[in-house]
């Protein structure tokens, strides 16, 4: 039989008497029968507080296993989990309860006077450790609660660089869909271990990595937060790792991670951003791996990844997985031809259910026959592969054409002594936006000058109207915690206010 609630369907497979979470930062171990005894009593406590199904449960607490476990608990009680990022502060926080009203929050014991400022509910505490305000009493078995498929497991805020944050409202069918979908792409084993330095206040960590191995009763080696040596340290007793890009730049700058200490690993995938090519070769050299770059979303999870078995296509997220359909199509809604960019769709039983309260929002970005518009601007080449040229608004339109940044930042970041660049349009009386570089070199002693010589050069065979009518020097891109460049920053940073 179907079970609806995602967390019955993984229980139906759990093998209590393995390792669930071995927690690295406090020394101690959770097996898979402590899994379900401590959610279980969890959920039971949460039912007592007289939620209904659908009431949210409102998070922003510092990483540690209590926290996905109450994640777990939330979903077994029929309740929707609401994570919030860490760095939110008080006008974000507000907006958050205010348009979410949630039943209860769980916050961090240091933001309890602030939360009881901003919000009437009922308020807990969960420090680091896993401590949590109120006494959990040990219970019986506990029953997942019953829900319809389409039911609101979690809401997640999309990070929202434009406008408000919309709250994407993710179903537990699309939590089944999902976590299937990947499991069989990647051939997750139960005898795997996974290496956890993602946030989980995130799909990318919430989601793909936890789901995952608790689905197929395999190990986390949970870590309360990333850094390059602890993950080197640990990476012998892994079998999976998953990052964001930049994880794997700061790894791959210590000599430490090699072929050695990747001796037992078997998968390491990155996404959230896009991987630059360089990383993927560096990464083959030094440890012999082929990074998996897959793409997904807050309201789609997963949709593309590169291949277990087959070719890996660097710069490209690979083909799309089983049952989700991705087609790119130009303004008018046609499809493209191979290779040429445009609006990237996705359909599939793992796409969201709509905008928390957002109804107009949501039928905006759907087409009539179902598909989701991304607002990724991709290309499909003749193998089938994608390849994300950028973010819809992020795309630079200048004298009227328009630019994809990404076909420009991977002729500068392969100039020899650049690190990497975004390309980002900027207001101009003329063209309406100017096509201007930002570039990060190697080396901090790099002549200026040269390098904008050698990168005018590597540029000279584009159409004159995509080339950098301005580049910068910076020593580091902006970014946010999943690791995507803020280029909203870039752009407020470099607008010349006498400029439009
Ligand atoms: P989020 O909802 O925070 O997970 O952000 C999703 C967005 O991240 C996507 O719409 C893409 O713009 C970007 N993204 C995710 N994975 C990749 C990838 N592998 N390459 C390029 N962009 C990516």
């Amino acid at each position: 039989m179907t079970k609806t609630n995602f967390f019955s369907f993984c229980q139906e497979k759990l093998i209590t008497n393995k390792r669930f979470l071995v927690d690295l930062k406090q020394s101690r171990e959770f097996s898979y029968a402590d899994f379900l005894r401590i959610t279980g009593s969890m959920a039971t406590w949460l039912r007592e507080q007289s939620f209904d199904n659908g009431d949210r449960v409102m998070v922003q607490v510092e990483k540690s296993a209590e926290n996905l476990l109450w994640y777990f608990a939330t979903l077994r009680a029929g309740l929707t989990y609401l994570p919030l990022n860490t760095a939110y502060q008080p006008d974000e926080l507000s907006y958050f309860i205010a348009n979410a009203k949630p039943s209860l929050i769980i916050c961090d014991p240091i933001k309890i006077d602030l939360f009881k400022q901003l919000a009437d509910c009922q308020i807990e505490t969960l420090s680091a450790e896993g401590t949590f305000s109120q006494e959990i009493p040990e219970t019986e078995e506990f029953q997942d609660v019953d829900v319809e498929k389409d039911d609101i497991a979690v809401i997640l805020y999309t990070s929202g660089t434009t406008g408000k944050p919309k709250g994407a409202m993710i179903s537990h069918a699309n939590l089944i869909s999902n976590s299937s979908s990947l499991s069989a792409a990647w051939d997750w084993q139960t005898d795997d271990v996974m290496l956890h330095a993602l946030p989980i206040f995130h799909i990318h960590g919430l989601f793909i990595a936890s789901h995952l191995a608790v689905m197929n009763s395999s190990t986390l080696l949970f870590l309360d937060k990333f850094s390059p040596q602890t993950v080197i340290n640990n990476l012998p007793l892994a079998t999976v790792y998953m990052g964001v890009p930049t994880n794997y730049t700061r790894l791959l700058a210590d000599t430490a991670f090699n072929h050695d200490a990747c001796r037992n690993m078997r998968l390491f995938t990155s996404g959230s951003a896009p991987l630059l090519t360089q990383t993927f070769a560096q990464m083959k050299s030094q440890t012999g791996f082929e990074i998996v770059e897959r793409y997904g979303m807050t309201e789609t999870g997963m949709n593309t990844s590169n291949p277990l078995r087959g070719s890996r296509k660097p710069g490209t997220v690979g083909l799309p997985l089983k049952g989700i359909e991705a087609k790119v199509v130009n303004d008018q809604g046609d499809r493209v031809t191979t290779n040429e960019p445009g609006n990237l769709l996705i359909r599939g039983s793992n796409v969201f259910r709509g905008y928390w309260q957002m109804p107009d929002k949501t039928a905006e970005d759907f087409t009539q026959d179902g598909f989701f518009k991304t607002g990724d601007i991709a290309s499909i080449d003749s193998d089938g592969y994608v390849s994300i040229v950028g973010r819809n608004k992020d795309m630079v339109i200048t004298g009227g054409l328009n630019v994809y940044p990404k076909e420009i930042e991977s002729i500068i970041d392969n100039v020899p002594g650049v690190n990497e660049s975004a390309v980002i349009g900027l207001p101009d009386s003329d063209f309406g936006e100017a096509v201007t570089a930002i570039v990060v070199t190697e080396d901090s002693a790099t002549d200026e000058d040269d390098c904008k010589t050698v990168i005018a050069d590597a540029l000279a065979s584009l159409a004159s109207f995509k080339r950098p009518k301005q580049v910068h020097f910076v020593d580091e891109l902006p970014r946010n915690t999943m690791g995507k460049v803020q280029k909203n920053v870039l752009r407020e940073k470099y607008t010349d206010p006498s400029s439009s």
